[in-house]
């Protein structure tokens, strides 16, 4: 069977045919081309108005990645043609397979979307060996396909969350929607600067921004100084997960501090190993780290200590009433205060800072306890 005629089984046009198909080398693989031919007599489509035109010329070829097929990456191969439009003028024309400037076909796009809603994105990446600017690509087109389609009313819960990608070197910022009832990925931008949110809302649209009741999102400034700006009327939650990995990231540095000074004072290498013994929620340990987390807990260690504060801190979760809750957060703080450990004593800070913020989530009857956004963000999966 023909690559062809597989094609026009699956994705057939009204105005255009497909032409030959043939290998080429692309960075060391084999990367598959279908030609793409304009029907004869098939008119033109003017991009800008949609209506038809006369051909004025033809720009060079232009690849458009398609889904892949076997295990080699599928390209089509076309020349764009450009229009002579009598209201719009020489406009390049439209092409049913792609959209505006994309290089990636529609259909593309909403495959790489489609698993990005299963797996995570650096598996979707790995998986059909494309990168994850195109998935951040397809992922925008498709959520903004689908938001311009559908019913955007009823949004009063948000969650906000930063993602790293890049090899850490940049940041995206996505926007879910948390009601019980749709949970739903509603934005992605780039960056997670004061500016990012900025366009976010000004996306919502000011009505809609009214209507939210409750956001949720980490203790990262720029999210803060936007939310009170834009959605001063909803119950600003401090997202629980963020929260415990600041105090994880504390105790990571008190114990590789710890660590290095043992072994220069010629200590015995007590926190070898250790790390995930001490980060881990005690359920999730192994039965090693177990017994390791036994042996480190009969030695008087910053690196000890700082681990006995956050499973303290962990009690923070089963109380009821913020009023009850403020004195428990105040009470720990000044314990963190006194125990002159400083990575800690500086998210004690931030703690207090924001204690108003996380006092919210109790003010919100956990409702909205982000726990759905953590669950999201764990595998930094994308829920449309
Ligand atoms: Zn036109």
């Amino acid at each position: 069977m023909l690559i062809k005629t597989i094609l026009n089984n699956c994705h057939k046009f009204k105005s255009f045919i497909y032409g030959k198909a043939y290998f080429t080398e692309d960075e060391g693989r084999q990367v598959l081309n279908v030609e793409i031919l304009p029907r004869k007599n098939a008119k033109c489509i003017c991009s800008n108005c949609h209506k038809p035109a006369p051909g004025y010329d033809r720009l060079e070829e232009r690849r458009f990645e398609f889904i892949p097929v076997w295990g080699f990456p599928v390209f089509f191969i076309y020349r764009m043609r450009r229009v002579e439009c009598s209201t719009c003028g020489i406009r390049v024309e439209e092409v049913p397979w792609a959209y505006g400037k994309h290089h990636q076909t529609k259909a593309y796009m909403q495959f790489l979307a489609h698993w990005a809603r299963k797996l995570s994105w650096k598996e979707v990446a790995e998986s059909f060996q494309t990168t994850w600017p195109k998935i951040f690509h397809a992922v925008k087109y498709i959520v903004e396909w689908g938001l311009t389609h559908r019913e955007l009313s009823g949004i009063t819960a948000i969650g906000i969350d930063e993602l790293q990608w890049h090899k850490g070197h940049e940041y995206l910022t996505l926007v879910y929607q948390i009601n019980s009832e749709a949970i739903r990925l509603l934005w992605v931008g780039k960056d997670r600067t004061v500016k990012t949110l900025l366009r976010f809302f000004r996306f919502l649209g000011k009505e809609r921004s009214k209507e939210l009741k409750f956001v949720c999102s980490d203790m990262w400034k720029p999210y803060v100084k936007v939310i009170k700006k834009k959605a001063n009327e909803a119950i600003h939650i401090l997202d629980r997960f963020h929260i415990v990995a600041k105090i994880n990231k504390a105790i990571d540095e008190v114990r590789a501090e710890e660590y290095r000074r043992m072994e220069r004072d010629g200590y015995e290498p007590l926190l070898k190993h250790s790390r995930w013994c001490l980060l881990k929620r005690k359920k999730n340990l192994t039965e090693k780290q177990e017994v390791k987390l036994k042996e480190l807990l009969n030695y008087n260690l910053k690196s000890v200590r700082s681990y006995l504060l956050k499973e303290d801190f962990n009690g923070l979760w089963d109380y009821v009433s913020p009023t009850w809750a403020g004195k428990f957060l105040d009470r720990w703080c000044t314990r963190v205060m006194r125990s002159k450990i400083e990575p800690m004593k500086s998210v004690a800070k931030t703690i207090r800072k924001h204690k108003e913020l996380i006092l919210n989530w109790f003010k919100a009857k956990k409702a909205f306890s982000c726990g759905i956004v953590e669950g999201l963000n764990n595998k930094v999966k994308v829920t449309m």
